[in-house]
């Protein structure tokens, strides 16, 4: 099995090749893992493992079979020019990271629904500013992006009690969501939204997609959470308008850069809160099974599960 297998490749700065390398090798106690700074032969790689690898990484590889992405957005992988062409691309597909994103979501949403920030503003003032809560019916929540992280989130919201609208390219069905497709529907959820949340991948067609005519579409006083890419919003744009008000508070764990600039004004604004892209991450005891299948199917001649379309970017 280890020859039919081969070699698997790791290239990642933010996860740990041990960790992973033990959890992999107990689904496939034969595939050799191998970091990317310790290839003997690299023409037995089959398959690369990888998460923003350097220029030039793939030049080597010359009988790889799969790459596989360490995490479910590919747009840093999609949009290199060195990728080898004609080699399926995977993603992580674990439904333990689709978990801990609903929950981050989950956060944010009762965050925003119960007024929060309000409080942690008037704590610092010393103020008991009592602001009468809402039935979770009475506020809607809109989720951009029905995907494997998007529809388990939509899903959580409408089981608080908030009234759940889901957007996506094709019409999805979704339980307690009513869902919408397509650009000319997009204002129209925008508008009805008190809770806007981003879970849309980063592609061409998603640029910029919130831009400041599409920021003026949310309701006034409206919240805003992205946990998908800061690519998907005018960020300038979306500062004044929380400055203004117009977008009543943000949760934001993505931005145009990462880190987020020291000097940049989303960190001092009392209405936004940043964490720094946390939101979800792949979790190797979990993914290592889906990834294992994958290897076993490709080793078999057959196509992976889960394959990223590169035309269409996600
Ligand atoms: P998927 O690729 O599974 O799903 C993407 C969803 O977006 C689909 O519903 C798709 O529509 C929809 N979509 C794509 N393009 C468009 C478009 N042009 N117009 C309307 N809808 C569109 O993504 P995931 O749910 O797995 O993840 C979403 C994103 O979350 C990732 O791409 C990544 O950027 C981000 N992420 C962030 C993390 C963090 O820690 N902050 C962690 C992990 C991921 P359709 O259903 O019709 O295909």
């Amino acid at each position: 099995m280890a020859e039919r297998l081969g070699t698997l490749v790791f290239s990642s700065d933010f996860d740990d090749f041990a960790t992973w390398k033990n959890a992999l090798q107990a689904q496939l106690p034969d595939l050799q893992v191998v970091h990317a700074s310790a290839i003997e032969r690299p023409e037995d790689v089959r398959y690369a493992m990888v998460w923003k690898p350097p220029a030039g990484f793939f030049e080597r590889l010359l009988g790889l079979q799969l790459i596989i992405n360490l995490g479910a957005g590919v747009d840093a992988l999609v949009a290199r020019s060195d990728l080898p062409p004609g080699i399926p691309i995977t993603r992580i597909t674990d439904p333990q990271m689709s978990r801990m994103m609903a929950g981050y979501v989950l956060f944010a949403v009762l965050r925003h629904a119960r007024d929060i920030p309000h409080f942690e503003q008037a704590q610092r003032r010393g103020e008991w500013a009592y602001r009468h809560p809402r039935a979770p019916d009475e506020t809607t929540v809109a989720v951009l992006g029905l995907g494997q992280l998007g529809a388990m989130a939509a899903h959580e919201v409408q089981r608080q009690g908030f009234r759940t609208l889901g957007w996506s390219r094709t019409l999805r069905q979704i339980d307690g969501v009513q869902c919408f497709s397509g650009m000319e529907t997009l204002d129209d959820v925008l508008g009805q939204a008190d809770i806007v949340v981003l879970m849309l991948p980063a592609t061409p067609h998603t640029h910029q997609l919130l831009d400041r005519n599409r920021l003026m579409r949310m309701r006034q006083g409206a919240a805003l959470v992205n946990v998908a890419r800061g690519s998907l919003v005018d960020q300038a744009a979306m500062v004044d308008l929380l400055r203004s008000g117009h977008i009543g508070a943000a949760t934001l764990d993505v931005f145009t850069q990462e880190p987020l600039p020291r000097d940049d004004a989303l960190w001092s604004l009392p209405n936004v809160l940043v964490t720094p892209h946390l939101a979800s991450v792949a979790i190797p005891a979990s993914s290592a099974q889906q990834i294992a299948a994958n290897i076993v199917r490709v080793a078999q001649g057959l196509d992976p599960d889960n394959r990223v379309d590169a035309e269409r970017g996600y």
